[in-house]
C-alpha cells in the first residue's frame, strides 16, 4: 500500500494536491477537515462539538478525529492506499495512525511537507474565504491562530517522521501543476 501523509500549514495547498495524487496513484483521499465539515453540515452531535473548536481556529479533540479516521480505514480495507490530508496534526494522532495502519499490516510510506511563507498563506486563506464561506478563512486573527497552533502542535510531527526516515519536503509555491509535478516525483520514489 502507498500511504502518504501530506503535511504543511493551513493554506499550503494540501487539499488541492491531494485531489491530484489520488487520481494519479489510485488512492483514497482522507481529509479530516472535510470529514469534520460534513459532520457540521449534517448537524450531528460530533459535528456540533467539533464546530466550537474549528470556528475559532483551534484543533478538534484528538479522540474525535482519530475515531473518524478509524471508521474510514475500516470502510476501505481493499484500498490501494491513502492520502492523509490534515491528519495527523498532533503527536497523539500520529501514534494512533501508526497503530491503526499496523493493525492492517501496513504503514506510512512517507510524509511530504509543502512549504509556503506565512504571508502567502494568509493571502491564500483570505482569498479562499471569499468563495468557500468557511468562517475560519474569513478573519485574520483566526487564521493567525491556526498558523500558531500549526507551529506549536503540528510541527513537532516533522521530528516524529524524521526519526522514522519518512520526512520529505517540497516547495509549495508556483503553479498547481508545478507543485503537483514535484510531489509526484517524490511519491514515485517511495
Ligand atoms: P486547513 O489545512 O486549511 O486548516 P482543514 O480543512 O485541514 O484546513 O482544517 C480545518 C479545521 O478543522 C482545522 O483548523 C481544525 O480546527 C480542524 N481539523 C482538521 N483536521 C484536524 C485534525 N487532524 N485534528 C484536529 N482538528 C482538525
Amino acid at each position: 500500500m502507498l500511504n502518504i501523509v501530506l503535511f504543511g500549514p493551513p493554506g499550503a495547498g494540501k487539499g488541492t494536491q491531494a485531489s491530484f495524487l489520488i487520481k494519479k496513484f489510485n488512492l483514497i483521499h482522507l481529509s479530516t477537515g472535510d470529514l469534520l465539515r460534513s459532520q457540521i453540515a449534517a448537524k450531528t452531535p460530533l459535528g456540533l462539538e467539533a464546530q466550537s473548536y474549528i470556528d475559532k481556529g483551534f484543533l478538534a479533540p484528538d479522540s474525535i478525529v482519530i475515531g473518524m479516521i478509524k471508521l474510514k480505514l475500516l470502510e476501505n480495507t481493499d484500498a490501494n492506499g491513502y492520502v492523509f490530508d490534515g491528519f495527523p496534526r498532533t503527536v497523539e494522532q500520529a501514534r494512533a495512525l501508526d497503530l491503526l495502519l499496523d493493525e492492517n499490516n501496513t504503514h506510512v510510506s512517507g510524509m511530504i511537507c509543502l512549504t509556503v511563507e506565512k504571508e502567502e498563506l494568509i493571502n491564500r486563506l483570505l482569498s479562499r474565504g471569499k468563495t468557500s464561506c468557511r468562517p475560519d478563512d474569513q478573519d485574520v486573527s483566526i487564521i493567525e491562530n491556526r498558523i500558531k497552533i500549526y507551529h506549536d502542535k503540528t510541527e513537532p510531527l516533522r521530528e516524529y517522521y524524521k526519526a522514522q526516515n519518512k520526512y520529505y519536503k517540497i516547495d509549495g509555491t508556483g503553479s498547481v501543476e508545478e507543485i503537483a509535478q514535484r510531489l509526484s516525483d517524490k511519491v514515485s520514489m517511495l
